[in-house]
């Protein structure tokens, strides 16, 4: 029998490596009310870029106007789990799964290129296509569930019945109409709770509604400022980005490795030690993660999580690296080590802190010292 091109596409899409495909037509969208309501409470923080997203996020057409189809795809980036004791040693960082190989934009954008490449001597007129990896102004979990990849869970991942949620998303706007997935949605959280339960800041205020500004994700990633001193200690030592909502989640249980080799794990990404991360300069920093998603918080971000993690740590071994940190040029770096300082106490911090305030001119960093200080003498 012929294959349709639906069919075609789904093959294809297998072939190169996207475990999950599905099509749904390119309509307006039905939660972006959920979505604004989102922004106007304020769970998006400091990512401005979602609030200007909104208009484009309330139909695809307004990103191709002769959009008819959205052909979503899924490319699986589970790989090993690190030791258990490793990861939580807190003389050890954690990084985010997603994190420990290549850059997925890099990887998935090329497959994206190929697959369009592929369809368009299949189809009887011109081609219109654009394509997303995550960070394209789409609702995509909506249109990865219309197209029956799984179901946005209570944690506001996607869900795969068979697979789970360690998936890498991408979408694919396209001007002819395809086949639609019409099959229900299989599994759901059910009377779940425990993603909502185990998340350290309780940043999922209720099931599917995260607020941003609590997510570690968010604090050691996206946000750019000075993490707030309260939440610092539920961070523990995630130095980029947070899984826990995920790694406790049932369905991620029947998971199944990768096949794709960028997603594995690079050397040292796994639970890097701290202290060997406590000097990284910027050119350490922009040669080390050439190519790696974790260059997106920037060296002067990076270092802020890694000194956060260290305070938590709480080790005297770490003093020294903390005041080379306290006389850094960025007062975020001295601020934050001096929240550090304050959170391993004894006479070597104390007499650091001390000092420092003799030369120190930035009211921020004049407030976390004080504040540092005072948390010893308590
Ligand atoms: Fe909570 Fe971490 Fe999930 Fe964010 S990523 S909601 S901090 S468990
Ligand atoms: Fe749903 Fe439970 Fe998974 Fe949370 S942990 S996403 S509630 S199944």
């Amino acid at each position: 029998m012929k294959s349709t091109i639906t069919q075609k596409i789904h093959t294809h899409s297998k072939e190169l490596g996207f475990e999950l495909v599905g099509i749904s037509p390119a309509k307006e969208s039905e939660t972006i009310e959920l979505y604004r309501k989102w922004i106007e409470n304020g769970y998006a923080g400091k990512m401005g870029y979602l609030e200007r997203h909104l208009p484009l996020k309330e139909d695809p057409r307004t990103l191709l106007k002769k959009a008819k189809s959205v052909i979503s795809l899924a490319m699986n980036y589970y790989t090993v789990d690190p030791s258990k004791d490793l990861s939580e040693d807190p003389s050890r960082g954690q990084i985010s799964r997603y994190a420990w190989g290549d850059d997925y934009h890099d990887v998935i954008r090329v497959r994206l290129q190929q697959l369009v490449d592929y369809i368009k001597p299949l189809a009887e007129s011109e081609l219109q296509t654009r394509v997303f990896v995550d960070s394209g102004p789409i609702l995509e979990r909506e249109y990865a569930q219309k197209s029956g990849l799984g179901w946005i869970g209570k944690n506001t991942n996607l869900i795969n019945w068979q697979t789970g949620s360690w998936y890498f998303l991408a979408e694919i706007l396209i001007s002819i109409e395809l086949e639609y997935n019409h099959e229900p949605i299989r599994g759901s959280c059910g009377t779940c709770t425990i993603c909502i339960e185990e998340c350290p800041t309780d940043a999922i205020l209720e099931p599917n509604v995260l607020d941003s500004r609590l997510c570690i994700s968010y604090l050691t990633i996206e946000l750019k400022d000075s993490i707030p001193k309260d939440l610092r200690p539920q961070i523990g030592n995630l130095i980029f980005g947070c899984d826990i909502c995920q790694e406790v989640c049932p369905w991620n249980s029947k998971a199944v490795p990768t096949s794709e080799p960028a997603f594995h794990p690079r050397k040292d990404n796994l639970t890097p030690k701290l202290l060997h991360l406590m000097d990284i300069t910027q050119s350490d920093f922009s040669r080390k993660y050439k190519g790696s998603p974790i260059k997106r918080t920037k060296w002067k971000g990076f270092l802020r999580n890694v000194i956060v993690a260290v305070g938590n740590w709480g080790s005297p071994t770490a003093v020294p690296a903390l005041k080379r940190a306290l006389i850094n040029d960025e007062p975020m770096i001295r601020g934050h080590a001096a929240w550090a300082l304050g959170q391993i106490g004894g006479k070597n911090a104390t007499m650091a802190l001390e000092n420092q305030l003799n030369y120190e001119n930035h009211p921020e960093v004049i407030t976390e010292i004080k504040d540092a200080l005072q948390s010893i003498s308590n």
